[in-house]
């Protein structure tokens, strides 16, 4: 049976695990065939063994750009050209501006910036000779207001935002469409790290560093993979063509 993604092939950054394996297990489960991407072959490996033959695993440094250029290579002999991509992979260090390094700003605007200029530019050809595509930036609520300790963090976001905005403006005529998604915060190896981090810092244990987070949220609570997924996998269908240059909050943050 035919399904909305059926012929389609996904690419997914950080593919193997929090918000880009559920993305690449909803994107799947509407019928497209998925490649994934990240550093470590391991996680990779098990999200694409749970998907099945639809799913490709190639490692890469996002950083590299001839890493990069080579795992979208393996890929497109794999499955064939890019129609969706996903720009998920990313890294947060958080910490009062003055700590923050020289080397935490270039490692972050590498992660969650350049890297997705490389990344768009290896797939973009392909689907503007095809006339249809699906671009999507993983931001963050981040991406749309300010919040202390998270300067360089929330500057590559508003910057990936920027860059969301006026590349879907240059290419929305050709049938492709470049939208970000902005969640608050998830329940995910990443936030597990900011735990960490508060733990660290003020001494408080698991259970209250979680609590001090889940209170951020309207809902006062984390949001799930599953549920920024769906809302990734809804902007990648057929009918959404005209939905470009969007920032979708995931989470209920009024934006
Ligand atoms: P994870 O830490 O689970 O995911 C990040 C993924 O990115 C990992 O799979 C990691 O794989 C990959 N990655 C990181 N650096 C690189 C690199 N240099 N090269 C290749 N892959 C890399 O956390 P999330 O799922 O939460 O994060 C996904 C995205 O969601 C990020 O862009 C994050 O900023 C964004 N986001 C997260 C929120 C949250 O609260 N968690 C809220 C809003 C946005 P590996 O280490 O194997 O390379």
């Amino acid at each position: 049976m035919s399904q909305p993604l059926s012929g389609k092939h996904a690419l997914i950054t950080g593919g193997g695990t929090g918000i880009g394996a559920a993305t690449a297990k909803w994107l799947a489960a509407q019928g497209a065939q998925v490649t994934l991407v990240g550093r470590r072959m391991e996680p990779l490996r098990e999200v694409a063994t749970g998907i099945g033959k639809q799913a490709f695993a190639t490692t890469a440094d996002v950083t590299d750009a001839s890493a990069l250029e080579t795992a979208f290579g393996a890929s497109r002999e794999r499955f064939g050209r890019h129609d969706i991509l996903v720009n998920n992979a990313g890294i947060a260090r958080g910490g009062p501006f003055l700590r923050q390094t020289d080397e935490d700003w270039s490692a972050i605007f590498a992660t969650n910036l350049f890297s997705i200029v490389t990344t768009t530019k290896l797939a973009l050809p392909g689907m503007l000779e095809a006339g249809w595509g699906r671009v999507v930036n993983v931001a963050s609520i981040a991406g749309l207001r300010g919040s202390p300790y998270t300067t360089a963090y929330t500057a590559s976001k508003h910057a990936l935002v920027g860059m969301t905005r006026s590349l879907a403006l240059e290419v929305w005529k050709k049938g492709v469409t470049v939208n970000a998604v902005c969640p608050g915060y998830v329940d995910t190896p990443m936030t597990d790290q900011t735990v960490a981090n508060i733990q660290k810092t003020t001494g408080r244990s698991e259970a209250e560093a979680r609590a001090e987070i889940e209170k951020l949220g309207p809902r006062g609570r984390m949001l799930t993979s599953e549920e920024v997924a769906s809302a990734i996998g809804w902007l990648c269908l057929e009918d959404q063509g005209a939905i470009s240059g969007a920032t979708v909050p995931v989470g209920g943050d009024g934006f």
